[in-house]
């Protein structure tokens, strides 16, 4: 094993050789090594683990996860209007992470970077030469006081878990008049503008199905502003006037009682405001964290509780045989599949350089992507740099309401998702955008 000190003084080189040394075979159910673990096998971690795999070849990687299910969360947006269903957004693991990987299906329970290893639930001993953390964020609905209780009752629903993403639909169907009401939390979420997405289409919804008179859309945000970037902030606040809908920033979220169907926001600028509204329907975006099993292993994570990478390398900060893609890591940057596929690229020629002895070359520009549905047929596409610059692919005002927009989200990416991107192949658009600027694009 090799000591922290040691893991500190290693230089690429030297790293390599030594963790080579470190490698055991695989000795028995409790106690097993390999090249590479890959611990979560979502977005980044299994396109990781395919890449890798099929370089290093059978046996060398392991995946650890739990779930039975594979997500592709951004279509949770589209079932929620009703316009996919849950069981299309989801395949079984099993058929998405690669055959060559070891798929070990348990929960990772604690991380021991100083001894190269992790430790599964079941008490296996994972070691590794070398870890990529890709646990994606954690979800803490439990944080808002009576919210649990209020998903037993009708008309309180979540996009952003599997098990009230169908309600959201539910919810939209059984509304008949009232207030219809949208929150986003006082914490890093994934896919900032999913929490205002399902808002459009439930407008759309409630407009075409004759109820829009009888709804007040009402959107709750703990943010000061709409959107984070302004180009696409400024064509939002258009949809939003133009639509009716009343938006109440700096607001959050704090309690729900589902007996007077009532949501209770406390004001962030004037914390002993608070301010209660009814509710017909009410759409939450939950509080978010770090997952705990991270935030408890000081060594890798910083003062929030993200594993602490160089945003640029991916690489860890101390531990340089330790990697991060996605949602778990403090890249400033938002947490999107997009900036996953755009990390990927980097981390796999960062990690086969290290792999080989060399230092880590390849720079992450922070890109993401926001694809920011308006409604059943439109779509406005943000893209942008961790400096919150628009890095659009198409040479066209991205921040238009466009239908050519929606199709792509709804029919082109799902298919990149699934084929390119869980098999390695996807690292994001940055080619197509030079091609259709015909070179004049980062
Ligand atoms: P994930 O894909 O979430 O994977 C994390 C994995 O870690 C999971 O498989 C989980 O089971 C596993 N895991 C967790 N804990 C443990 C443990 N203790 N041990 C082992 N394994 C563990 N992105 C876009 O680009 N565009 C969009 O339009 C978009 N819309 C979205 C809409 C919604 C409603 C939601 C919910 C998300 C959306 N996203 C969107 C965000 C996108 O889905 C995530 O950013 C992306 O999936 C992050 O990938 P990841 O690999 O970091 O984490």
């Amino acid at each position: 094993m090799i000591s922290q000190r040691g893991v500190h003084l290693l230089t690429a080189h030297g790293l390599r050789g030594s963790l080579q040394k470190a490698a055991l075979s695989t000795t028995g159910a409790n106690h097993k090594s390999y090249k590479l673990v890959v611990v979560g096998g979502g977005a980044g971690g299994c396109a990781t683990a395919a890449k890798f795999s099929s370089k290093l070849g059978k046996g060398q990687v392991a995946v650890i996860d739990p779930a039975n299910m594979h997500y592709y969360q951004p279509m949770w947006t589209l079932v929620g209007g009703g316009m996919k269903t849950l069981e299309d957004s989801g395949k079984p693991m099993s058929e998405v992470l690669p055959r060559k990987a070891d798929w070990i299906k348990r929960k990772v329970v604690s991380f021991d970077p100083h001894n190269n290893k992790v430790i599964t639930d079941k008490g296996q001993e994972i070691n590794y030469e070398y870890l990529v953390v890709a646990l994606g964020i954690q979800l803490n609905y439990e944080q808002i006081e009576g919210l649990p209780e209020a998903f037993e009752t009708p008309g309180v629903c979540s996009n952003y878990s599997p098990m009230y993403v169908k309600k959201t639909f539910k919810s939209l169907k059984r509304f008949k008049e009232g207030n219809a009401v949208f929150t986003f939390p006082n914490t890093p979420i994934k896919c900032a503008g999913a929490p205002q997405k399902i808002m459009y289409i439930s407008e759309e919804y409630l407009r075409t199905h004759g109820k829009r008179d009888k709804a007040n859309i009402e959107y709750f945000t703990s943010l000061p502003v709409i959107f984070g970037i302004k180009k696409y902030a400024d064509a939002l606040w258009k949809v939003v006037n133009e639509r009716n809908i009343n938006v109440n920033l700096r607001q959050n979220l704090i309690e729900v009682k589902p007996d007077s169907r009532e949501a209770i926001f406390q004001n962030l600028d004037k914390p002993d405001e608070f301010k209660t509204i009814k509710y017909d329907m009410l759409h939450v975006t939950p509080p978010m964290s770090s997952p705990d099993v991270l935030r408890n292993c000081a060594a890798l994570v910083d003062g929030a509780g993200y594993l602490k990478v160089n945003k640029e390398t991916l690489q860890h900060e101390s531990f340089p045989n330790i990697f991060g893609i996605g949602d778990c890591t403090n890249v400033p940057t938002s947490k999107t599949a997009a900036a996953v596929a755009g990390q990927f690229g980097v981390l796999h020629r960062n990690l086969s350089m290290v792999m080989e002895g060399k230092t880590p070359q390849s720079v992450y520009d922070g890109y993401t992507s926001c694809p920011l549905v308006t409604g059943y047929s439109t779509c406005i596409l943000a893209e942008f740099d961790m400096n919150g610059n628009p890095l659009e692919t198409f040479p066209l005002n991205q921040a238009k309401e466009r239908r050519t927009m929606f199709h792509m989200k709804k029919d082109i990416m799902p298919s990149m998702y699934w084929m390119g991107m869980l098999n390695g192949l996807w690292e994001g658009p940055k080619y197509v955008r030079k091609a259709m600027h015909l070179g004049f694009s980062r």
